[in-house]
């Protein structure tokens, strides 16, 4: 078993980068077909969906824009709650279709917070698309409409994602073993 250690906590291998791979492929083929024809703008949501942005963007056919937007949430290893500002809306998104790229939706606090934001900007639609899901943490009903992987409650590091600023660089997804 491959264990990594990041600052207090050891964290095991979880999906490997091949398997991430195979499942933002899919996700860009579906994305590319369903959006044909519309005008579309991904914004990334930074720092954690840099890579997800990154790998997907390039398999997307259909013309289209791509930003990113910044806000930050969380500390530590559970979710606090508190959802800032979004930073970085500095394109015209009025009649556009929005997707939305996320690292990870856990709770949807957050997610919930980027969607009302958005929608003051009156895009036509809202699509979100995010690596990693956690359905049992999950507290809102806005539909995801694509998911790389659904995975249980635990605690998960790599491919964009940290634990206390490190483990973004890690092209493999790991989870924290005995948090
Ligand atoms: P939510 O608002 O859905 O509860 O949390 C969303 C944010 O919490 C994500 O964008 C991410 O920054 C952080 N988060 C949730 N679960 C994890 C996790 O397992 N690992 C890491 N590194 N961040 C997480």
């Amino acid at each position: 078993m491959e264990v990594r250690k990041i600052h207090d906590k050891e964290f095991e291998l979880f999906i490997p980068n091949a398997r991430i791979n195979v499942a933002i492929s899919d996700m860009a083929a579906s994305i590319s077909r369903d959006l044909e024809g519309k005008d579309v703008i991904f914004m990334g949501i930074l720092n954690g969906a840099f890579m997800f942005a990154a790998e997907l963007i390039k398999q997307i056919t259909p013309n289209c824009q791509i930003t990113f937007l910044k806000l930050a949430s969380y500390a530590g290893t559970s979710s606090t709650g508190t959802v800032k500002r979004l930073i970085g809306i500095n394109e015209d998104i009025k009649n556009k279709t929005v997707v939305i790229l996320e690292d990870i939706v856990d709770t949807g606090i957050t997610l919930e917070s980027i969607i009302k934001q958005l929608n003051g900007y009156e895009p036509v639609e809202i699509r979100v698309a995010t690596l990693l899901h956690k359905p049992d943490a999950y507290l809102k009903d806005i539909p995801l409409d694509y998911v790389g992987f659904e995975i249980p409650n635990d605690f998960v590091v790599g491919y964009g994602l940290d634990y206390e600023g490190f483990g973004r660089n890690l092209a493999d997804i790991y989870k924290v073993v005995d948090p």
